[in-house]
C-alpha cells in the first residue's frame, strides 16, 4: 500500500447519495380526538406524488475531528440551514443512535421545489431522506420498520416520508423491493404514523399553494372548535383503492381540517373555488392542514391546463402525478 492509498485508507472514503424526497397528498383525513401524549388521533390516506426536493448528502470521514460536524445549504433563503432544520436533527439523531463515535463531516444540500409548510409533508420528507441517506453512508443495514420508528421521533408525517421513499427513490427501490412497508400510499392512525399499505391512486393531478403559510398545530388547535358536518369514510375509500374505483375514491375524499382553515383562510376557499370553476378537475380536496389545494385530472394535458390557470391565480401551482 502506497503513502496516499494509506492516507486514503485511515480516512475512509468520501461518501456521496441523492435521495429523491417526495412530497404527499392526503386523500381524506379525519381528527378523531385526542390521545394521551397530547396529540391528535388521526385515520387519513397518505399518497406520495412526484413532485420533490432532492437532498443531497457528502459524508467525509476524519478520525482526527472531534465528532459529527454537519453543515448544509438550501435554495429557499428563508428557511433555516442549522438545527432547526428537519434535515439537520434527522442527522444528529441517526448520529447519536446508530454511531454516536463517528468522526468527520456531513454536508447537506436541498435543493426545494416542494412549497414550504403547505401541507405536503416537504420538511418530513427532507427529514425521511436523511435518514435514508445515512443508512446507507454509514452502513446500517437498517429495515424501513426501524427507519420509520426513528423517523417517528422527529415528526408523525416522516414514517409515510421513508416508506414512500424506499418504493419510490430510484436509488433506494431495488434494496427495499422486498420490505413489506416498501409503499406509495397508506391509511395512517394513531398519530399518523401506524401506517398500513394499501394500494395507491393511479392519476395525475395539479396543486396550488396560496401565498399564506398554516401551521399544523394551529390547524389540529381549530379543527377542535368547529363544526363538522362530514366525515371521511376510511374503509370506503380504501375499497375504491383496492377495486381502483375512481368514483367511490373521489365521494370519500374529505379533509376534516378545511373545517377550520377555509374558515379562517378565504384565499384558500378562492383558491378552491376557481380550481372547481375553471379547472378540468374531477375532484378537489385541501392536503394536510392547507393551504394547498389538488385537484385529479384524468390526463396529463388537463393537469398542464389546469396548472396554467391556477398559476395565474397562485404563483406556487405545479402539475405532476401521484407514484405507483
Ligand atoms: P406537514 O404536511 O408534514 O405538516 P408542511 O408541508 O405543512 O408539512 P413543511 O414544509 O414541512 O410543512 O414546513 C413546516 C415548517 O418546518 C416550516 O415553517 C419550516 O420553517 C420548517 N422546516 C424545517 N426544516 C424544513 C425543511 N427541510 N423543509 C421545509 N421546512 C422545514
Amino acid at each position: 500500500m502506497g503513502k496516499d492509498d494509506q492516507e486514503a485508507y485511515m480516512h475512509g472514503e468520501n461518501k456521496r447519495i441523492e435521495i429523491k424526497a417526495y412530497a404527499k397528498i392526503n386523500l381524506c383525513l379525519d381528527v378523531q380526538g385526542l390521545l394521551e401524549n397530547g396529540y391528535h388521533q388521526v385515520a387519513m390516506v397518505m399518497q406520495q406524488i412526484l413532485l420533490c426536493d432532492d437532498v443531497l448528502l457528502r459524508f467525509t470521514p476524519d478520525e482526527g475531528a472531534e465528532g459529527l460536524a454537519i453543515s448544509m445549504g438550501t435554495n429557499r433563503p428563508y428557511l433555516p440551514t442549522d438545527r432547526r432544520n428537519l434535515a439537520w436533527q434527522a442527522a444528529e439523531l441517526m448520529a447519536q443512535t446508530y454511531v454516536p463515535d463517528i468522526k468527520g463531516r456531513l454536508r447537506i444540500d436541498i435543493k426545494k421545489r416542494i412549497p414550504v409548510a403547505a401541507g405536503l409533508a416537504g420538511g418530513s420528507s427532507n427529514c425521511a431522506a436523511v435518514i435514508h441517506g445515512l443508512n446507507r453512508i454509514w452502513d446500517l443495514g437498517l429495515s424501513v420498520k426501524d427507519l420509520c420508528e426513528a423517523g417517528a421521533r422527529l415528526g408523525s408525517d416522516v414514517p409515510f416520508c421513508v416508506m414512500g421513499q424506499a418504493a419510490a427513490d430510484p436509488g433506494l427501490r431495488v434494496a427495499f423491493a422486498h420490505d413489506p412497508l416498501a409503499c406509495h400510499c397508506a391509511v395512517a392512525t394513531g398519530r399518523g404514523t401506524e401506517l398500513e399499505p394499501v394500494p395507491g391512486l393511479d392519476s395525475h393531478l395539479v396543486l396550488s399553494k396560496p401565498p399564506i403559510s398554516v401551521s399544523t398545530a394551529e390547524a389540529y388547535r381549530g379543527v377542535d372548535e368547529v363544526e363538522i358536518p362530514r366525515r371521511p369514510d376510511i374503509p370506503e375509500i380504501v375499497r375504491g383503492l383496492r377495486k381502483k374505483d375512481r368514483d367511490l375514491i373521489e365521494k370519500n375524499m374529505v379533509n376534516v381540517l378545511e373545517n377550520f382553515t377555509l374558515k379562517r383562510y378565504p384565499i384558500v376557499v378562492y383558491t378552491k373555488d376557481k380550481m372547481q370553476s375553471e379547472c378540468n378537475c374531477d375532484a378537489l380536496l385541501m392536503s394536510g392542514s392547507g393551504p394547498s389545494v389538488f385537484g385529479l385530472c384524468t390526463d396529463r394535458e388537463s393537469a398542464q391546463e389546469a396548472c396554467r390557470i391556477m398559476k395565474g391565480i397562485n404563483r406556487e401551482s405545479f402539475w405532476t402525478r401521484t407514484t405507483v
